[in-house]
């Protein structure tokens, strides 16, 4: 990228006219699936207590639900339920044949361990990726569910037109939930892939020398333009709440000159997150509509 076009402004990677048409595409297939099956693909979203972000969340991939023909709901349990009435809940629901997918609203409260949590969901209801049994599938180059968020900031990437393949990539952040799966599927792309998170020394030196960086730690403004090389590719995966409003984990202002493409926040992976969300609750529909008739 020559310093004339960093001038021009970066290309920016916006994932709503990505997600519209996978929507379309999918209101289609959830017509068909409920034609041919008399009920409507479901997600099942659990959600503990009374978290107002989370809620925001929830209302979002309800939404989602409703804009494809699927069905989306909550079961709601109180705020000091314990671990094993959450997990004979999400039990029930993986028994449940008319209940396709099975999400688990983050963050749960702090008594409740996360993993036994997600130990607990049937891998093949498990549409956003965090069985281990689907992380495995994930480290190995086998088909399971990917974690959405993950998959979302790779195909922004590809459907952009970035070439991935020979490229160093630096993901900041290595959560179960983004970092790690978004390094493995870089890694799938055949991109040289960097690891970085809050114990790595010199930072920057990381990312000033990456085509591709990927962030995802929860800090806002954690990377500037100094910190990136010129015509750098950066997909902010950062959702902060701060005053002004929602911002990402990249400095977008400093950035910009800087960059030859990024994700602005919001609507850069985000809105891209919850389509393929759905695309995975189809999937598992079928999977289970299969399963019903063997
Ligand atoms: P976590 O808090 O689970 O993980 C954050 C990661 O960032 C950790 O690996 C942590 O390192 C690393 N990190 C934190 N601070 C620094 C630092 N100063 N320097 C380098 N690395 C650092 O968050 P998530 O992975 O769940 O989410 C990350 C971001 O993505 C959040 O802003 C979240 O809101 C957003 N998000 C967006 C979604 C979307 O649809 N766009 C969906 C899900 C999340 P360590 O492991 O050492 O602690």
């Amino acid at each position: 990228v020559t310093a004339d076009a960093v001038e021009a402004g970066p290309q920016l990677l916006v994932g709503s006219p990505i997600a519209k048409e996978i929507r379309a595409r999918l209101r289609d297939e959830m017509a068909a699936f409920t034609s041919a099956h008399g009920r409507p693909p479901t997600l099942v979203v659990v959600f503990v207590g009374r978290d107002a972000p989370s809620a925001v969340y929830l209302q979002q991939i309800l939404k989602s639900c409703e804009n494809v023909g699927a069905a989306g709901r909550v079961v709601e349990l109180a705020e000091g339920c314990s671990t094993d009435e959450l997990r004979q809940q999400i039990r029930a629901l993986n028994d449940d044949p008319t209940v396709d997918g099975i999400i688990v609203q983050m963050p749960l409260p702090e008594d409740i361990p996360l993993r036994g949590v997600i130990d607990a969901i049937d891998p093949a209801k498990d549409i956003d990726g965090l069985h281990p049994q689907n992380a495995g599938l994930l480290a190995e180059g086998y088909d399971g569910f990917l974690p959405a968020t993950a998959q979302a900031s790779v195909e922004l990437l590809k459907r952009s037109g970035i070439a991935i393949e020979g490229r160093h990539a630096v993901v900041v952040g290595r959560s179960n939930v983004v970092g790690k799966p978004a390094a493995l599927l870089l890694l799938r792309e055949h991109a040289t892939v960097t690891i970085c998170h809050s114990r790595t020394k010199d930072l920057a030196g990381h990312t000033r020398t990456a085509d591709i960086v990927i962030v995802a730690a929860g800090v806002p403004g954690l990377i500037t333009g100094a910190m990136l090389k010129l015509g750098a590719v950066v997909v902010d995966v950062g959702i902060n709440v701060v005053d002004d409003g929602i911002v990402g984990d990249v400095d977008f202002a400093s950035a910009r000159s800087v960059v030859g493409a990024i994700s602005p926040v919001p609507g850069g992976v985000g809105p891209l997150t919850n389509a393929i969300l759905m695309q995975h609750l189809l999937v598992a529909a079928r999977g289970q509509a299969g399963r019903a008739r063997a």
